[in-house]
């Protein structure tokens, strides 16, 4: 095959893996499309029941390892608005934008930046306006609009992706002196460092983690749940002595990529990208990359900002931010390691990496999640043989309030078992138990595995054992 033709075979699997990826979404309740009965709105999703035990399971998961398992990391919910201020000193008021780009013929409004680096053309998001455009003038002839096919479109022109509000502003022209939706959760972090270090017991080095929302004014949001205009960040900023950078990056990096191993991710669907042209405060910025159906794209970022932060908050509240060695009497401003991850974008690659078609020995097909059990959303299905046998629905039953005080069940009488099992499949459920007449007889369960379809007897007894070692 010409590499030609194998591209173009990888993307149609790829497109045609994202389709999958999406129906299964909506048709099993993990995530809707916003706004749905009043024919959607772009760019922002709804978690159904299941997408929010999977989105739940990651944070949950994220939280215990960033927070619980170290003694040097605290957490913070620092609110979603702040003052404006804070975003004037972050710079994201004047530089917080992408090149925006307009086609002549369809009026599709599109991202200059990822329209030349889809042709194959370095660009990026950080250059200014002549720059980007300068490399747009001189490769017209390549770019194509995604929409219509048009090869005419407006000059480059830098668009705030900052989301502006009228909150506490109750004059007419709010719009002069908005309040701001954050753009990213750290800033919370960074403007409460001088009350985390005054209340607790924390020493450098040491970290402050943060789930919460972040809004973005993104201009093309295509792609599903992979860029959001409202979205979830899990972010970590790690205050360390200045010169101790590149120790603990690399300390960072190698943890947040472990993360991902420990979740089941495949190590073939990771990657490393390192960022060629860095802001000018930064020391260094890594991403790691996920194997989308759509390519390799960035899941999370690693980055060393030294003391860029502090200093800019320093300086515009004219607060003194700087951290007194308590050993050795030195002041100095702390230097950041960051770690920023979209919630969004990591279940969305749960999700993939999880997906698997296969057809068994019977020639039936199935649809399988093999997401870890610490992932699934259902960590044991219940079902009783017969919905019309009252006995086997209250032995069940029985079962069903036993586990469910420990993990997230689901009770399921519907249809027939091999339809129960393959609903179970679909969502990524580790076990189902069936409670048939076996049961009520010598109070035998059988525990059918997802992975390996095997059918197990077990005494109660015996089936809480092997659930905790399997699920704990
Ligand atoms: P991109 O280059 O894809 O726009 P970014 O470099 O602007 O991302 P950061 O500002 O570093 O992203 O944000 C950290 C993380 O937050 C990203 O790695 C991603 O997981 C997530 N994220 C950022 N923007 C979005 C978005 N619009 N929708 C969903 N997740 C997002």
């Amino acid at each position: 095959m010409t590499k030609d033709k194998k591209e173009n075979s990888q993307k149609k699997d790829g497109d045609d893996k994202f389709a999958k990826l999406v129906s299964l979404c909506k048709r099993r309740g993990f995530v809707f499309p916003s706004s749905e009965i009043y024919e959607g709105f772009t760019a922002v999703y709804d978690y159904g029941p299941y997408g929010v035990e999977l989105a739940n399971n990651i944070k949950k998961l994220w939280w215990k390892e960033m927070t619980q398992l170290r003694d040097d990391v605290v957490g913070l919910d620092s609110a979603i608005f702040m003052s404006p201020k804070i975003w004037e000193a972050s710079g994201h008021v004047k530089g917080f934008s992408d090149p925006l780009t307009e086609c002549k013929k369809c009026h599709a409004r599109l991202r200059l930046d990822t329209l030349l680096e889809d042709a194959g053309i370095f660009a990026d998001e950080k250059m200014t306006e002549d720059e980007i455009n300068k490399i747009f003038e001189n490769n017209k002839d390549k770019i194509k609009c995604p929409t219509c096919g048009a090869k005419d479109f407006t000059p480059g022109k830098k668009f705030n992706l900052l989301v502006q509000s009228n909150l506490g502003n109750f004059t007419s022209d709010w719009t002069k002196e908005p309040t701001y939706l954050r753009g990213e959760t750290c800033q919370g972090i960074y403007v409460n460092y001088k009350n985390i270090v005054d209340s607790s017991r924390v020493k450098i080095p040491f970290g402050v983690a943060q789930i919460g929302k972040a809004f973005r004014n993104e201009i093309t949001a295509r792609q599903f749940i992979f860029r959001t205009r409202e979205f979830e960040q899990m972010e970590m900023q790690y205050f360390i002595k200045p010169g101790d950078d590149e120790k603990f990056f690399n300390e960072w990096k190698q943890l947040r990529y472990d993360f991902y191993l420990k979740l089941g991710f495949l190590p073939e669907n990771l990657r490393w990208h390192q960022h060629e042209n860095l802001v000018f405060y930064a020391k260094a910025a890594y991403d790691i990359e996920f194997n989308f159906p759509f390519g390799f794209k960035e899941m999370e970022g690693i980055h060393a900002r030294g003391d860029y932060d502090l200093s800019q908050h320093a300086k515009f509240s004219s607060q003194d931010l700087n951290y007194l060695d308590p050993q050795t009497n030195e002041r100095f401003v702390p230097h950041i390691v960051e770690t920023s991850a979209g919630v969004g974008r990591i279940f969305l690659a749960a999700l993939s990496n999880a997906y698997r078609e296969e057809v068994n020995e019977g020639g039936e097909p199935r649809v399988v999640l093999s997401l870890k059990p610490s992932l699934a959303p259902i960590k044991v299905a219940v079902f009783p043989l017969l919905k019309n046998k009252p006995e086997l629905v209250a032995k069940a039953r029985e079962i069903f309030d036993i586990l469910k005080q420990k993990w997230k069940c689901e009770f399921d009488d519907n249809g027939n078992i091999g339809k129960r099992y393959r609903r179970q499949d679909e969502i990524g459920t580790p076990y189902c138990l069936t409670i048939d007449f076996d049961t009520l007889e010598n109070s035998e369960i059988t525990l059918r595995d997802r992975e390996t379809m095997e059918q197990k007897k077990f005494s109660l007894e015996n089936l809480l054992t092997y659930l905790h070692q399997e699920l704990d």
